[in-house]
């Protein structure tokens, strides 16, 4: 989940009339080639990996409900064609917001059963001190698993594999595996510091749980799509499960010498990326209250 303030607070104001007149939040979509048929949108909400191929096409997330006609224009430029399914990664708003006109279009929605538990009923998101609503009926999956499945598409063995506990406790990868290409939802903010949704069963453990699964799978061939932000490698991974680490254990460390949340968050035990990756949606007090209150 990546909210701008304003676009927070339209969703607070559940006015999505606001929303579809608003050209600003409305921003371009940028796609990116990732070769074997595979395509990253880009841009406003989650990143979505879109499948073209003899077989149709399917996405990876839809982003928001505002930019259902943009993925459909992509999906109409790059495969041709109707969506025939759509993996969600989690059941954040700006990764399923998409759901409803998509599966209005004949799409199939898939996902771990936490996200129709969540999206099916109140929830209220802590952190954001964000209520959100059920969403409508059209916009629930359909498909469910519990540890994974895997769908034949367009050459590749898609393999969807739930990760426990991680940013909410619905979370899955998506690993194609012929393409070598993994798309780590919410697990990976790439150049930001990462959204860890405790109130939606989310944790600093099962984040590095989750980035650690994602290492055993990827090769130095992979091609790597975050949440958030640009595509990258298996070396990025890397790099953002040392800095999973660090601020764990830095934050640990106050932790247990017996500091307070306000204390261990005064104290700034991120400094060192402060200014660099905590400008974003989560700033650094944010970050050390989910490692904290994780632990
Ligand atoms: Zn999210």
């Amino acid at each position: 989940m990546n909210l701008k303030p304003t676009l927070l607070l339209f969703a607070i104001l559940s006015a999505p009339a606001v929303l579809w007149a608003d050209e600003e939040a409305k921003p371009q979509i940028t796609t990116q080639d990732l070769g074997s048929g595979i395509h990253v949108l880009l841009g406003d909400g989650g990143n979505v990996a879109l499948s073209s191929g003899a077989d149709g096409n399917f996405l990876v997330d839809d982003k928001w409900a505002r930019q259902s006609e943009a993925i459909l224009a992509a999906v109409e430029q790059i495969g041709k064609g109707a969506v025939r399914f759509v993996i969600n990664t989690h059941w954040h708003a700006d990764h399923t917001g998409g759901n409803e006109n998509l599966a209005n279009a004949g799409a199939v929605i898939v996902a771990h059963d936490n996200v129709r538990k969540r999206m099916s009923s109140d929830q209220f998101i802590e952190a954001l001190q964000w209520a959100v609503p059920p969403s409508p009926a059209a916009a629930l999956p359909v498909v469910t698993f519990g540890e994974g499945l895997t769908l034949h598409l367009n050459g590749n063995e898609v393999q969807v594999i739930h990760v426990a506990h991680a940013h909410t406790d619905g979370d899955a990868l998506v690993y194609f595996k012929q393409a070598n290409i993994l798309h780590m939802g919410d697990i990976y903010f790439h150049g930001s510091y990462p959204f860890i949704d405790l109130s939606s069963g989310g944790s600093i453990q099962g984040m590095i749980a989750a980035v650690e699964h994602g290492l055993v799978i990827a090769d130095e061939h992979t091609t790597v799509i975050p949440g958030h932000g640009p595509v990258t490698d298996r070396a990025g991974l890397a790099a953002y499960h040392e800095l999973l680490l660090s601020w764990r254990d830095a934050v640990k460390a106050h932790k247990d010498a017996g500091k307070s949340l306000q204390e261990t968050i005064s104290a700034k035990p991120t400094a060192a990326t402060d200014e660099t990756l905590g400008v974003g949606f989560i700033k650094p007090e944010k970050l050390v209250q989910f490692i904290y209150e994780s632990l």
